[in-house]
């Protein structure tokens, strides 16, 4: 005698948005249909007792990440990353629109991306559309077919078919999205400036870091801030690094400019003084800046300043990141570490006192809200079953053989990390690698 329940996890520990506590979650369907007392006498066809040891908390929701296909298939794939993905306890990506040839700035390329992902992916997979010199007519179809949003770049991309946008250009674009319902996430560097500074070469980080300023990040951020005010439209910053913009966020967000903003392990984790020569792996852009650039950040991220963390997975092959000569002006600019960001933002968390519900607002609950997924980032009734167990107290060597991106490059191979995942649950069934079940998202619903 069941109670309608697909499956039932008994777990002394679920982490809720504000708390932690001993709950009983009912599944059916996919959904969680039921959150009651760890004591509650339900039963179901399959039963999940967990103990205090590990965690359940919702799935992660990683709203930025480059899978690169079709077109740069060699770099990352859909195969590959949603393999990864559900490994670190990941159960939604939303893919950016550049890096994969055709970049997705129109209905054809959104099709053709849909084409060659349908049927290999191992958790959900959302898309965003592009905004580039000469699309706007593109953005209202785009929405239509199922696009969660757009991004645009203020600098280089370094994609040929993804070019930069004026301000004015980002402003017209926030108008039209602004009826569509859709935000605008913005790559917030100024072109200007970041093509005024001379060319880097060589294998020193910090002539690296020296090219890439904070007043290049600082200007673009302004831009971004006073076009959403005039516009009305929904900005959010990807990748911010420089703390310097913190007050101006936190400032326009006062005056009701209706903005958010992003960071990534990698500026959470790292910096500038511990990267080693030759290191191209920590090559990104805008750069990992100074430990007390870091610390800002991390206060930011507390105080609400900035409303979540995802991993801008931007991968490359090892030729790209120019593992021998270990370049830095040479190297392609993107970390590589899908699999391993809740275990890097746990084990920098716990040790400046956050607890897993902040690690679950931040990578679960926030990144949904900014993809408009109603049903994704939360274990509460009405939610897609979409789980990760996690041993917190648990430790690892981050070790190569265990990465399941298509490189395994990244900058922290041999790091000693906090927290193991366990298991991973998409709609009630653990995304265990075996099936390719996730799905491919629309806007405001969680199945397709
Ligand atoms: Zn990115």
């Amino acid at each position: 005698m069941t109670d309608g329940f697909d499956l039932l996890i008994r777990a002394a520990r679920v982490i809720f948005p504000n708390e932690e506590l001993p709950a009983a979650v009912g599944v059916h369907g996919g959904s969680v249909t039921a959150v009651m007392p760890v004591d509650h006498p339900a039963t179901a066809a399959r039963v999940l007792e967990l103990d205090s040891s590990v965690v359940l908390m919702p799935g992660l929701v990683d709203s930025h990440v480059h899978i690169c296909e079709p077109g740069n298939t060699e770099w990352e794939g859909f195969a590959t990353a949603t393999l990864a993905a559900s490994a670190g306890g990941i159960t939604t990506l939303v893919d950016m629109p550049l890096d994969s040839v055709p970049s997705t700035v129109t209905v054809a390329a959104l099709d053709l991306k849909r084409e060659v992902a349908r049927g290999r992916c191992y958790v959900d997979v959302g898309f965003w559309g592009g905004v580039i010199p000469g699309n706007i007519r593109e953005l209202a179809p785009l929405r239509r077919c199922g696009v969660l949003g757009f991004k645009c770049f203020l600098a280089d991309s370094g994609s040929d078919d993804f070019p930069q946008v004026s301000a004015l250009e980002m402003e017209q674009a926030l108008g039209v999205l602004r009826d569509l319902g859709a935000p605008l996430l913005v790559h917030a560097e100024d072109a200007e400036s970041a093509a005024s500074m001379p060319a880097v070469h060589g294998r020193h980080y910090a002539d690296y870091l020296a090219s890439r300023p904070r007043g290049i990040e600082n200007l673009a951020v302004c831009q971004v801030i006073e076009a959403a005010r005039r516009s009305g439209g929904r900005a959010h910053l990807v990748h911010l690094s420089s703390s310097d913009a913190l007050p101006m966020i936190a400032s326009a967000r006062r005056d009701g400019v209706a903005l958010t903003a992003e960071t990534c392990p990698h500026y959470l984790v790292l910096a500038a003084e511990e990267i080693a020569d030759g290191a191209t792996a920590c090559k990104c852009s805008p750069p990992v800046r100074e430990g007390a650039n870091r610390e800002l950040l991390w206060s930011g991220l507390r105080d609400g300043t900035l409303d979540f963390v995802v991993s801008d997975h931007s991968p490359a092959t090892p030729d790209m990141k120019e593992t021998a000569s270990g370049d830095f002006g040479a190297a392609w600019g993107g970390i590589s570490s899908l699999q391993l960001g809740l275990p890097l933002v746990w084990t920098a968390a716990r040790r400046r006192g956050c607890s897993l519900s902040d690690v679950a607002r931040w990578m679960s609950a926030g990144p949904a809200w900014l993809a408009g997924l109603r049903k994704k980032g939360r274990v509460a009734v009405g939610y897609d079953a979409d789980f990760c167990v996690f041993a917190p107290d648990e430790s690892f060597t981050v070790d190569q053989r265990d990465i399941r991106h298509r490189h395994t490059m990244t900058p922290y191979t041999g790091r000693e990390l906090d927290g193991v995942v366990s298991a991973t649950f998409l709609r009630g069934e653990p995304a265990d690698g075996n099936a390719p079940r996730g799905h491919l998202l629309q806007p405001e619903a969680s199945g397709a």
